[in-house]
């Protein structure tokens, strides 16, 4: 049996093997580190953020996915049961009543993965955010 590091997803023979983990430098890295099962849902929260944002650029920023513009416009990330965006405090306050069926708090909108992503707020949401971030 193989174990697997829980920070970086690598196997290793040994359980607990000492090692550096790998840290992902891009989008796609990040995602291909996550479990099998829920690479396709981030890839469609990739694929709704950048075409949302066609003006940013995507990088990771405090070791999430980002995209960027003069300054970091929303983040995304995976979790063991949903995957979550950090639009800012400020945007989860002005989409209070379209988040309702969500699981949020100041600044972090989370979805489960069993749920259908809902594309079009998601997209209003980014471009809120770019409208009042970007530089
Ligand atoms: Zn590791």
């Amino acid at each position: 049996m193989k174990w697997k590091c829980p920070k970086c997803g690598r196997e290793f023979d040994k359980r607990e093997q000492e090692h550096y983990c790998f840290k992902p430098q891009t989008i796609d890295e990040y995602i291909a580190l996550q479990d099998e099962k829920i690479r396709p849902v981030l890839e469609e929260l990739r694929a709704v953020l950048r075409s949302a944002l066609p003006e940013t650029e995507e990088r990771i920023s405090w070791s999430m996915p980002t995209y960027w513009k003069g300054r970091n416009i929303i983040h995304f990330a995976a979790a063991k049961k949903h995957c979550a965006i950090y639009p800012g405090g400020e945007a989860t306050g002005v989409f209070a009543d379209e988040l309702s069926p969500y699981d949020t708090s100041k600044g972090t909108i989370r979805f489960p993965y069993d749920q259908k992503l809902p594309v079009k707020l998601i997209r209003k949401i980014a471009r809120w955010c770019y409208e009042n971030y970007a530089k």
